[in-house]
C-alpha cells in the first residue's frame, strides 16, 4: 500500500509540476498569461556588469521581449569583460574549502567571455552579435567582488552611448532625446549584492537625472526598470516563486502608489512617440515574465553551451532550480 502510494506520488508530481508551470507562464501563447503587460515596439537596452548576467539573471526578460511579434529591438551593454573568477580549493590542513578570487586576463579569459556573451545573447533571442556591446575598461569598471563603480562613470557612459546630444539639449532647453526607450538593469541589491551589479542601479538612476536636468517640464524619454532581488529561499524555488512574485507585485502596487505622478519618470514623451508613429499607453509600473518550459530550456542552454567557462559545479544548482531562470519581476523606477 505504502509503496503503491509512493509510486503514485512520484508519477503525479512531474505532471502536476508541468500543469502548474504551464498555467504560470506569461507568454502570448500561454492560457492565462496574455493579460500581463509587456513592452512592444521599443528600443531596449539591458545593462549588465558581467558576461553571463544576461543568462543567469535576465533570461526570462530577454526571451520574452525578443519575441519577433512584439517588434522590440533589444541590445545588451556589458560594462566588463569578466576577468574575475572564484576558485574553491580544499585546504588539507583545515579540511575546509577556501574561496580565492583571481583577477586578470593571463589565460585570455576576457576574450573568451566576450564571445560567450555574444553566443548566449543569440540563444536568448537577440537579432545579431552586433547588438552586444562590451566595455573593456578595468580602470573605470574593474570586474571585482569588492569594487563599487563610480555613479558618474556609469552615468557618463550611458549618456555618451544613448544621449550624445545631451550638452546641446541643456543649452537649448528642448525636450530630452535618447536613442533608447527602455533601460533594464539590477535593483539596488543587485540580486547577489555584488557591488558591480549595485553600481549599475545607481549609475542608471544618475543617467536619468542627468537627462532630465533643467527639463522638468518634459517627460523622461527613457523608462528604467530594475530586476527585483529576493531572499535566499525564494532564489532557489524555481517556478514555485511565481505566486509569491505576483502577490508581492499586487501588494506593492496597492500600497506603493502608481508612479505616473512623477514627471521625471514614466513613458517616452508624446513627441517621441509621435515622431516614431506610435500611440501606446505608458509602460506598466511592473513587468512579470515567466518562462515556459521551452524557454526555460533555452536559458539553461545559454548557460551550459554558451558560457562554458563559467559552468563550475555550483552553477548547476542555480540554473536548474534557480527562480531567476524562470521568473523575472521588474519594477519601474521613479527618479
Ligand atoms: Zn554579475
Amino acid at each position: 500500500m505504502n509503496s503503491a502510494f509512493t509510486f503514485l506520488s512520484l508519477a503525479i508530481f512531474p505532471l502536476a509540476l508541468f500543469i502548474f508551470w504551464t498555467l504560470s507562464t506569461t507568454g502570448p501563447s500561454s492560457p492565462l498569461g496574455r493579460g500581463f503587460p509587456t513592452l512592444t515596439n521599443k528600443r531596449i537596452c539591458l545593462l549588465i556588469a558581467h558576461p553571463d548576467d544576461e543568462a543567469m539573471f535576465f533570461a526570462p526578460t530577454l526571451l520574452a521581449l525578443t519575441k519577433p511579434e512584439l517588434g522590440n529591438h533589444v541590445k545588451i551593454l556589458c560594462l566588463s569583460s569578466g576577468m574575475c573568477a572564484l576558485l574553491m580549493i580544499l585546504d588539507s590542513a583545515s579540511g575546509w574549502f577556501l574561496i580565492y578570487q583571481i583577477t586578470g586576463d593571463a589565460a585570455g579569459l576576457g576574450h573568451i567571455r566576450k564571445q560567450e556573451l555574444q553566443k548566449s545573447a543569440l540563444r536568448l533571442g537577440l537579432r545579431n552579435e552586433s547588438d552586444v556591446f562590451i566595455v573593456d575598461d578595468p580602470s573605470r569598471f574593474p570586474d571585482s567582488m569588492t569594487a563599487t563603480w563610480s555613479e558618474e562613470n556609469v552615468s557618463g557612459l550611458l549618456a555618451s552611448a544613448f544621449a550624445p546630444q545631451l550638452a546641446a539639449q541643456a543649452s537649448s532647453q528642448s525636450a530630452p532625446m535618447a536613442t533608447i526607450d527602455i533601460l533594464l538593469t539590477f535593483d539596488q541589491s543587485g540580486v547577489s549584492y555584488h557591488p558591480n551589479h549595485r553600481s549599475l542601479y545607481h549609475g542608471a538612476r544618475a543617467f536619468l537625472k542627468t537627462l532630465m536636468r533643467g527639463n522638468s517640464n518634459h517627460p523622461c524619454p527613457v523608462t528604467l526598470y530594475t530586476l527585483t532581488s529576493t531572499n535566499l529561499v525564494r532564489k532557489y524555488i524555481g517556478v514555485f516563486d511565481v505566486p509569491i512574485a505576483m502577490l508581492s507585485g499586487v501588494i506593492s502596487n496597492a500600497f506603493g502608489g502608481s508612479g505616473d505622478r512623477d514627471t521625471l519618470s514614466t513613458s517616452p514623451s508624446k513627441k517621441t512617440q509621435e515622431l516614431r508613429g506610435i500611440r501606446e499607453p505608458p509602460p506598466a509600473n511592473r513587468l512579470l515574465f515567466v518562462n515556459s518550459v521551452d524557454d526555460w530550456l533555452s536559458g539553461w542552454k545559454a548557460m551550459v553551451y554558451a558560457h562554458k567557462s563559467q559552468m563550475v559545479w555550483f552553477r548547476w544548482g542555480w540554473i536548474t532550480v534557480g527562480r531567476y531562470m524562470v521568473v523575472n519581476d521588474l519594477k519601474k523606477e521613479l527618479v
